[in-house]
């Protein structure tokens, strides 16, 4: 084995649990502590250490991993701690905003402590493996200094000194996971009330979902010269096909509130002037340019 890395794992919902498991099955020191301390006991008896208190769990281990629901998590659970912040790295793996991450990089530094915003862009069960990855920003030399000790959980993507950045690319993808997902849910939705399962519908799903990055390599370097020329496609012809949509949906009886949304941007678009452009022209659209 290499070198044996001493951590602090806080918080311990699934993937805290993960992430103390990772290192715990890498060989690595890891020392626990969460609000409910038998989730612990699992890792405890696997070798992990239990602190009794945050404040002992800070004081065990310069790097400090906390993943937690939500920043307000972190602040009631280390505002109880701060004698021990002096010193130590807190790499927040805990969703929540950009402008979150900032106000604790400034919280953290007010406390002699150093913050690193950590996005994970992996579910539990795939810590531990180098492809998947977790965004990072924050001080560069921190992250670089630890970015051996963090890549046992996941590959680390630096994003930049900005506080901010780790949390902007993880609700970025965010955006696009929950939105995407929803989309295939409300398929699948109205695929049954026709009669059609969701086995039956998979390879075409997969195939839709699957054509995504093309679109996103041809529309990509169009989007950012702010080229919307409607010479493949027009928001116009969207707007007609998003209405099928919608009145597919309502003859199903299932909730159209999904497709009357589209419906709804699409129909903002095209009164901007947008009708006979590109659909990317809803980026203007929606950063209130159009
Ligand atoms: P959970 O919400 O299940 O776990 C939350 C942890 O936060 C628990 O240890 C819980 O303690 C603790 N906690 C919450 N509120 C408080 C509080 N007020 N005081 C003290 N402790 C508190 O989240 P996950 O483990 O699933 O995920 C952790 C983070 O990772 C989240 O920010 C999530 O968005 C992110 N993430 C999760 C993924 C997933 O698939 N699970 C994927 C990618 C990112 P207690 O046990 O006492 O309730």
């Amino acid at each position: 084995m290499g070198t044996q890395f001493s951590v602090t794992v806080i918080g311990l919902g699934p993937m805290g649990q993960a992430m103390a498991s990772a290192y715990l099955a890498a060989g690595h020191r890891v020392t626990v502590w969460n609000r409910t301390a038998s989730r612990a006991d699992d890792l405890v008896a696997r070798g992990a250490v239990r602190a009794d208190s945050a404040e002992q769990a800070l004081a065990a281990n310069e790097l400090v991993i906390l993943s937690l629901t939500d920043y307000a998590a972190m602040y009631a659970i280390l505002e109880t701690a701060t004698a021990a912040l002096p010193g130590r790295v807190l790499v927040n793996l805990s969703s929540d905003t950009p402008e979150r991450a900032r106000e604790a990089a400034k919280w953290a530094a007010a406390h002699g402590a150093q913050h690193l915003t950590g996005g994970v862009g992996s579910p539990p069960n795939r810590i531990g493996g180098s492809d998947v990855y977790t965004y990072y920003s924050g001080p560069k030399d921190v992250f670089e200094q630890h970015k051996e000790t963090l890549e046992v959980l996941t590959r680390g993507d630096y994003k930049g000194e900005d506080p901010g950045l780790g949390a902007l690319y993880y609700q970025l993808q965010m955006d696009m996971f929950w939105t995407g997902l929803t989309s295939w849910l409300h398929a699948v939705a109205v695929a049954r009330a026709n009669g059609v399962t969701a086995e039956e519908l998979l390879p075409y799903a997969t195939d839709v979902m699957g054509g995504m990055p093309d679109f996103f390599a041809h529309y990509t370097p169009r989007v950012d010269a702010g080229e919307n020329g409607g010479e493949l496609e027009r928001l116009s012809m969207g707007v007609a096909s998003i209405d099928h949509v919608l009145h597919t949906t309502r003859d199903a009886g299932v909730d159209p509130v999904l497709p009357a949304a589209v419906l709804e941007i699409f129909r903002r678009g095209a009164a901007a002037g947008h009708a006979e452009d590109s659909l990317t022209s809803l980026v203007e659209v929606f950063t209130g340019n159009a």
